[in-house]
């Protein structure tokens, strides 16, 4: 038994299954969350019988939470309760045409022939191809460290055949030529972070994820996963310390010696797990004076992943109509996202997120109401955009557009709201530049290029979550803390 004292910084679902992790090898772990608490980026606020889960909803490859409950011989079933969707996503386009997205492939293939009857054979080719990508990216390297710079040149040869240099959107407009369709397939690196028009190609690999396993939902919202995964955390006896947030790595001769907390106490350890975002980690809990010259090079030169505004509001009438998931693009797509990604600045002509868990599950809201989220994609705070005045503009925006489209009679139906900007993700989450999903996933930013699971510049230091490999999104920081089993 390994009775090493392992140190967690942070309970975010990176956090949560490496404590486990470690746990079950037999580390004595302790979990350090800044919040009183857990989740991070997919906490709960609960307000006047309204549950908004603050950020995942659409949970996807479901196994590897299950796993995390096996590795105690529990059954998950009673902890957590997560079920398949129907309708995946509903996509919505401005002049009003709407595409259901699910598990149906004879339904997927009509709509396609609808639109453009000549796509049908390119949508089989790429989900063939997009099957490739999934099989090397994720089966085979999501839970590999990458920590050697041989082992990724041992990976080129088969990324490059996976035509990694394309983008998404390049990829799935070389087989797929309506717009509308090459939109819908390519829509997924948004929702870990990345551009399509610049993230690689490999992040395809979600399109056939998806179509493997369904997407599902957690009954009574995200945060039950959450909260099934502290109560197994307390069963195991891992100790968990909220409220506190770490403000300083202690090292000695680049070794861990352990943490200093806000209220000065420090804490000794063998070993410190960051599910901290490492870019913030980096500048202001180490204070290293001698990195190398590869390191400063590569942080210097990497690229954010876009900021986040999200809008949650609980309504007095029901939305039947509206669907669990639904995508609305805006007509300038590619210019928006420029704006957003490129030119840093905000744009009128926005594409949103529309999340309505109780078209699920009505316990999410008081009888009779419905509970919402809408998540814009916006520039991150090297824009310097001032939120405390566009906030509230933002969402005069959103709401009118919703009300023109999906939800009529909005505004005189909100009992409840409220809003998270750029400026929630940098000072309480503790994110560089207040991104969404930590750093950009690209190419250059990908496996060895990302962040190392096990730290390039000190012993005893590893990082977990949406920051390092293999990247952003629930699979993604949950095969982290897979990385991390097998390197510690
Ligand atoms: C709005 C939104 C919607 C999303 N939707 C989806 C989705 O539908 N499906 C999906 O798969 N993914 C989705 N994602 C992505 C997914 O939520 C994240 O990738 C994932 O939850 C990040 O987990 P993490 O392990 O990186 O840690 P985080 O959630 O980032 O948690 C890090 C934790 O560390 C704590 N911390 C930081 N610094 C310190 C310190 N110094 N001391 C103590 N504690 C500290 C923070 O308080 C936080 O709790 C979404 C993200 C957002 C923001």
């Amino acid at each position: 038994m390994n009775r090493k004292k392992s140190i967690v910084i942070g309970s975010g679902f990176g956090g949560l299954a490496s404590a486990l992790r470690l746990k079950s090898k037999g580390h004595n772990v302790t979990l350090l969350e800044k919040h009183t608490d857990l989740g991070g980026r997919a906490r709960v606020f609960k307000k006047n019988g309204f549950t908004f889960d603050a950020g995942p909803t659409v949970i996807t490859a479901p196994y590897l939470i299950n796993e995390l409950f096996e590795l105690f011989n529990k059954n998950p079933k009673d902890y957590i309760d997560i079920v398949p969707l129907n309708t995946w996503y509903r996509f919505i386009f401005e002049d009003g045409m709407k595409f259901d997205y699910s598990g149906n492939e004879d339904q997927i293939r009509n709509q396609i022939k609808k639109i453009n009857n000549e796509d049908l054979e390119g949508y089989e080719k790429l989900i063939k191809f997009t099957k490739k990508i999934f099989d090397k990216g994720f089966t085979e390297l999501a839970d590999i460290p990458f920590n050697k710079p041989s082992f990724m040149l041992k990976q080129l040869p088969a990324l490059l055949s996976l035509k990694s240099y394309k983008s998404v959107y390049s990829l799935v407009s070389s087989y797929i030529k309506n717009e509308k369709i090459r939109r819908i397939l390519s829509m997924h690196p948004l929702l870990v972070g990345g551009n399509p028009f610049t993230t690689t190609s490999i992040y395809g690999l979600i399109l056939y994820l998806e179509k493997k396993w369904g997407i599902h939902y957690s009954m009574g919202g995200t945060g039950q996963i959450i909260k099934g995964l502290e109560k197994l955390m307390k069963e195991q006896k891992i100790e968990i310390i909220t409220g506190q947030e770490v403000t300083n790595i202690i090292l000695q001769n680049n070794k861990i010696q352990g943490v200093k907390l806000k209220n000065q106490e420090e804490i000794r350890a063998d070993n410190v797990i960051c599910n901290a975002d490492p870019s913030t980690v980096y500048d202001e809990l180490l204070n290293q004076k001698k990195l190398n010259y590869f390191f400063k090079w590569k942080r210097k030169r990497m690229e954010y992943s876009m900021g986040l505004f999200i809008y949650y509001f609980g309504t007095k009438k029901t939305y039947d109509k509206v669907q669990h998931h639904t995508i609305k693009f805006g007509n300038k797509y590619k210019e928006h996202l420029d704006d957003i990604f490129e030119n840093k600045k905000l744009n009128e002509d926005i594409s949103y997120y529309l999340h309505r868990p109780t078209a699920t599950d009505k316990s999410m809201a008081p009888d009779g109401h419905d509970c919402f989220y809408v998540l814009v994609p916006v520039p991150n705070k090297q824009s310097k955009i001032d939120w405390s005045i566009e906030g509230d503009k933002l969402k005069n925006l959103v709401i009118s557009k919703m009300e023109n489209s999906l939800l009529p009679n909005l505004k005189e139906n909100i009992v409840e709201d409220f809003y998270l900007t750029p400026d929630y993700f940098e000072k309480e989450l503790n994110t560089k530049y207040g991104s969404g999903f930590s750093i950009q996933p690209k190419f250059t930013q990908s496996a060895y290029f990302r962040f190392h699971n096990k730290s390039e510049i000190c012993d005893g230091l590893y990082f977990v979550g949406a920051g390092t490999h293999p990247g952003a999104g629930v699979p993604g920081v949950l095969s982290s803390a897979k990385v991390l089993d097998k390197i510690l």
